[in-house]
C-alpha cells in the first residue's frame, strides 16, 4: 500500500505521541521504558493502516502491541485512528523492517504478524519479501524461543514462496490452512485486516500459516 505523499505526515509522525522517535534507543526496554508494564509485546509488520492491530489491542488489553509501517503517508492514517480510539497498548513505528534487529533485542518479541505483505513478485527482489529466509532469519533474532510468526495472504505465490522458505530457515510449519474463512479451527478468533476483507469480498480464499522454532 503507498498512498500519494500526504503534505505533512512526517511532521505529523515525529510530533505523534503514538509514534516512537528513534526505535533503536529503546531495544531491549520497550516493556520498561514505552509501555510501563511487562506484558507481552506483539507485532504487525508491514501493518499499513493499522485497523487489525487497533481491533487486537482493544480485544486483548494485556498485550502490548507495536506496528511497523514503512511509508508516512500510510502511517498518517494509523495514527489518525489511533488518535480517536486513543488504545493505551499500541504504539506505532515508521521503519522498514530490514532493520528489525536493531531495534528488538533477542526474545523481546512474543508473535510477529506479516499481513498481505507485499508480494514483490520478481525473482531478484525474493529477499524483500516479508515471509523470506532472510526475514525468518531476522525474527528469529527477536522472538522468544515459543514466540510464533503467522502470516496471511490471498496471494497463491507468495504464500507458496513463504511455505518453501520455512524449512530451509530452520523454522517448523504449525498450521496451514489454504482458505482461512472456511476452516473452523483456524478460522476460530480471526480478526481481519483492511486488506483481508477487501480481498475476500472479491471471492478470493484467504491462505494463512502459522510458524515457530519450537523443538529446533
Ligand atoms: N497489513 C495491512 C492489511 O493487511 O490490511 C496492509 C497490507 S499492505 C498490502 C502492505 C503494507 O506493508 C504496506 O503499507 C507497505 O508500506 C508495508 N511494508 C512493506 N514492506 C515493508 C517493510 N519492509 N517494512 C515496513 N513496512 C513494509
Amino acid at each position: 500500500m503507498r498512498l500519494r505523499n500526504i503534505a505533512g505526515s512526517r511532521e505529523v509522525i515525529a510530533d505523534s505521541k503514538y509514534t516512537v522517535k528513534e526505535p533503536e534507543t529503546k531495544k531491549g526496554l520497550w516493556k520498561k521504558e514505552v509501555f510501563g508494564n511487562d506484558n507481552p509485546i506483539r507485532i504487525e509488520i508491514g501493518m499499513g493502516k493499522g485497523r487489525f492491530l487497533m481491533d487486537l489491542a482493544e480485544l486483548n488489553p494485556n498485550v502490548n502491541y507495536v506496528g511497523i509501517e514503512k511509508y508516512s503517508s500510510v502511517l498518517l492514517r494509523a495514527i489518525q485512528k489511533q488518535e480517536q480510539r486513543q488504545l493505551p497498548n499500541v504504539i506505532f513505528i515508521r521503519m522498514d523492517a530490514e532493520n528489525i534487529t536493531d531495534v528488538f533485542a533477542p526474545s523481546e518479541v512474543d508473535r510477529i504478524y506479516l499481513n498481505f505483505s507485499d508480494p514483490w513478485p520478481k525473482d531478484r527482489h525474493a529477499k524483500r519479501r516479508l515471509p523470506s529466509r532472510e526475514f525468518l532469519g531476522r525474527y528469529d533474532k527477536i522472538l522468544k524461543p515459543d514466540g510464533v510468526v503467522e502470516f496471511k495472504t490471498d496471494n497463491k505465490d507468495l504464500f507458496d514462496f513463504a511455505l518453501e522458505e520455512v524449512e530451509p530457515a530452520g523454522w517448523n510449519l504449525d498450521a496451514v490452512t489454504r482458505d482461512l474463512h472456511n476452516d473452523p479451527v483456524m478460522n476460530e478468533g480471526n480478526v481481519m485486516t483492511e486488506y483481508e476483507e477487501k480481498f475476500s469480498s472479491l471471492g478470493n480464499p484467504i491462505y494463512k500459516y502459522i510458524v515457530s522454532r519450537k523443538g529446533k
